[in-house]
Parts: structure tokens; C-alpha cells; sequence
């Protein structure tokens, strides 16, 4: 398996979307644990390395081309889709 380095400031893809929409998260904690802030609302969270490392499904390193987090949504825009 590849071995990964983590940096703070990548962009990651998780494989549960966060539930404001947002389904990319940016490193801004490394080490035993990850600190991860989500790129739609801002929330933080805290995920233990292993944890971590089995959830992302795709990496960004700093600057190269992570796509934009989705607009902010209205909080009760649960279950609407946009055509
Ligand atoms: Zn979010």
C-alpha cells in the first residue's frame, strides 16, 4: 500500500459526506490525530490517524487543483435537489 503524507493545508475527499453538503474536508491538524475542517460550514472535527486514513477517498495537495467546496445551503435544504 502507498504510504501517504498528510500535510496541513490538503484537500481531502472523505468517504461519508459531511450532512451541510460539503463533502471535502482541509487538513489543518496533523499527527496522532487529524484535525479536518469542513469546506462547506467550517466544522471541525477530530479523527484518529487509522480512522482517517480508511476514510479518504481522494487527496489534494496544498494548492493543486482542489475542486471548490458547494455554496453554503440553507439549513433545512435536507433532501431538495437543484434542476
Ligand atoms: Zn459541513
Amino acid at each position: 500500500m502507498e504510504i501517504v503524507r498528510y500535510a496541513i493545508g490538503d484537500v481531502v475527499r472523505l468517504k461519508k459526506p459531511h450532512p451541510c453538503g460539503c463533502d471535502t474536508w482541509e487538513v489543518y491538524r496533523t499527527g496522532v490525530d487529524f484535525g479536518l475542517r469542513c469546506r462547506g460550514c467550517g466544522h471541525r472535527v477530530m479523527i484518529p490517524r487509522p480512522k482517517f486514513e480508511k476514510a479518504v477517498r481522494q487527496r489534494w495537495p496544498l494548492g493543486e487543483g482542489a475542486p471548490d467546496p458547494p455554496p453554503p445551503k440553507p439549513a433545512q435544504g435536507k433532501g431538495q435537489k437543484r434542476r
